[in-house]
């Protein structure tokens, strides 16, 4: 018997002015920024981030090369008070990868903005950890482990006033258990809503407010990660090494990243835009056979896999950005998807917008207001460091979609050049992107299978035997968090016509076809190894998918990502 609502005792209720769903760095900035704010005017605030991983930082995945703009305007001495950014950029590589061989790109081709230098290569999740210190430091209260499952609404329903965590201890049949714990309200003048690439309390947001009307569809890339350590001679801390070509083909978008950072540390990592046509496509392994290129197996010889993980970035940029305030809340960072996706850098954008909120939102509450439109945002986004920053690069990713990779990368480039000379007007146009990213999909009848070599466990490795380098871990007996709208469609739709391409882009092994030949085949969830990336609520071609949290605390515990 399923848990009912209305026989449940009423949740507590907490009274906040501002609350913030996501310790990412657009959440945290926003924090930090209210509280600096409110040190200054000498005034009392209330600030609460909610964030769903075990610990701050152990669901951020990201490059990471760093823009420190960002950090720069939130906290100006961020260098002496022990920030985790240590290694400078030293050398920018961009490589043309063919099976056989590679092309260095001369830089000087490369447009200004391209250039990695006086940025740092890191990791996000300890800049985030970091970011969590200094929130609570100043007085802000944060709660990991506390997943916002749910908006509240005013009682008209026009206006957000707040979000409730979910209820903790309910079977997988949906009943109580013994430790059932009922989830928390928290109310607040404000609401920011920072949960990065395809929240799932946004989607609902966006369609609830409308907020994509008018813009174009976010387009969505799936980037896969992993650390190793490497012997010291093949370390080149400062190397920011990029690449596009191999292994994909010139329809398929997308490319490498290879960053050298830290004590022998190497981040290297694949995306694969989610525009992708091929169902066969393996996102995962494409990104293991990228590995072997005789350009880059040899940087990994000797050298040991620490950690692997997998999450969506934004790729719609400045076309793609929907409305971002709605009464009594906003969409912060990746959450509104503000990646510079030829840069592939959203961070300090997103620290720059969790900065502009708070100080809409800081002054909206000193004028005596609550539950009404940050317009101030809004307009700071669409005018200030941020839209300078997206505008000029606007039209990479649609070209790059049109005329496939080689010469949507070399227009994409004059695209950029133009940009740069006449400061952000370029060529005068705005590309479109067309469809959302799930429509792209072929049917299989039509697609080319892909045969993808098996992995020696030294450089590539199987999926699950990867999963476990995520920390990933769930409490099993709960609702699968994966909701099927229609639990048929993956076997009567996805499996006929698409040939179910969730066993493939899933980079945790989650979706499984199990068939015993007896012609009655089955479609499996495996949610605990969920390391929520939110690709599969992406992709499905069926849009029969809804990622909803699961309970606080369950997921990756990535350590350094
Ligand atoms: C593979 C990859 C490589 C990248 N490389 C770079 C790079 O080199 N440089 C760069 O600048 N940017 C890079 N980016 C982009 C960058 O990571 C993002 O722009 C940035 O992380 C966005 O910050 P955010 O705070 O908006 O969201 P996130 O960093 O995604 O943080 C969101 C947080 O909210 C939490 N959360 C979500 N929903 C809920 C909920 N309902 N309740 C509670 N908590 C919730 C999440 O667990 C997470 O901790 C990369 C991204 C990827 C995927
Ligand atoms: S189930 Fe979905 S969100 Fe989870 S890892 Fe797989 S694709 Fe990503």
């Amino acid at each position: 018997m399923e848990r009912n609502e209305a026989e449940l005792a009423p949740r507590d209720s907490m009274d906040f002015d501002v609350v913030i769903v996501g310790a990412g760095p657009a959440g945290l900035a926003a924090a930090i920024r209210l509280m600096q704010l409110a040190q200054e005017a000498e005034q009392e605030l209330s600030v609460v981030v909610l964030e769903k991983g075990s610990e701050v930082g152990a669901h951020i995945l990201s490059g990471a090369v760093i823009d420190p703009s960002g950090l720069d305007s939130l906290i100006p001495d961020w260098r002496s008070k022990g920030a985790p950014l240590t290694t400078q950029v030293k050398k920018d590589r961009f490589l043309y990868l063919g099976a056989a061989g590679e092309l260095a790109l001369p830089n000087f081709l490369m447009p200004p903005l391209m250039n990695n230098h006086g940025n740092y290569i890191g990791s996000l999740g300890d800049l985030t950890r970091w970011l969590g210190e200094q929130a609570a430091e100043l007085g802000v209260e944060v709660y990991p482990g506390f997943a916002a499952s749910e908006i509240l609404y005013s009682e008209d329903g026009s206006a957000v006033v707040g979000v409730a965590t979910g209820d903790m201890g309910v079977g997988r049949d949906g009943v109580p258990k013994e430790s059932f714990t009922r989830g928390m309200e928290l109310r607040g003048k404000y609401t920011l809503f920072a949960e990065g690439a395809r929240g799932s309390l946004t989607k609902q947001l966006t369609a609830d407010f409308k907020l994509d009307e008018g813009c174009q569809p976010q387009k969505y890339g799936i980037g896969l990660k992993e650390v190793w350590e490497i012997k010291p001679e093949n370390h080149q801390p400062g190397l920011v090494q990029h690449s596009f070509g191999w292994p994909l083909d010139n329809k398929t978008g997308g490319g490498s990243f290879l960053y050298h950072y830290g004590e022998n540390l190497v981040s290297v990592g694949f995306v694969v835009h989610l525009n992708y046509e091929n169902p066969y496509l393996s996102p995962y392994d494409e990104f293991q056979r990228f590995k072997t290129h005789p350009a880059i197996a040899p940087i990994f010889e000797g050298g040991k896999r620490i950690a692997y993980g997998a999450r969506a970035i934004t790729e719609g940029g400045w076309q793609s950005l929907p409305q971002l305030v709605f009464a009594g809340g906003a969409l912060l960072g990746c959450a509104a998807g503000m990646v510079n996706v030829p840069r592939i850098k959203g961070s300090h954008n997103a620290i720059l917008s969790g900065k502009a909120a708070a100080e809409a939102a800081f002054a909206a509450i000193q004028d005596g207001r609550s539950h009404d439109i940050l317009a101030a945002y809004e307009e700071e986004v669409r005018t200030g460091a941020i839209a300078r920053d997206l505008k000029p690069v606007r039209n990479v990713k649609p070209l790059w979609s049109r005329f496939g990779t080689f010469a949507g990368i070399m227009l994409g480039g004059i695209d950029m050049w133009a940009n740069t000379i006449l400061k952000g007007v370029g060529f005068g146009y705005t590309l479109k992107h067309g469809k959302p990213d799930y429509a792209a999909i072929r049917r299989a009848a039509s697609a080319r299978k892909i045969e993808y070599p098996k992995p020696d466990g030294v450089l590539t490795f199987d999926k699950l035997t990867n999963v476990s380098f995520s920390g990933t871990n769930h409490e099993e007996d709960q609702p699968v968090h994966l909701r099927l709208a229609d639990p048929n469609i993956p076997i009567s739709v996805n499996l006929p016509e698409f040939a179910e391409p969730a066993q493939r882009y899933c980079p945790a092994g989650v979706y499984e076809v199990i068939d015993d030949g007896a012609g009655d085949p089955r479609f499996q969830i495996n949610a605990q190894n969920c390391v929520h990336c939110k690709t599969c609520d992406i992709k499905d071609p069926s849009q029969n998918i809804n990622w909803v949290c699961p309970e606080g605390g369950g997921g990756p515990n990535y350590p350094s990502m």
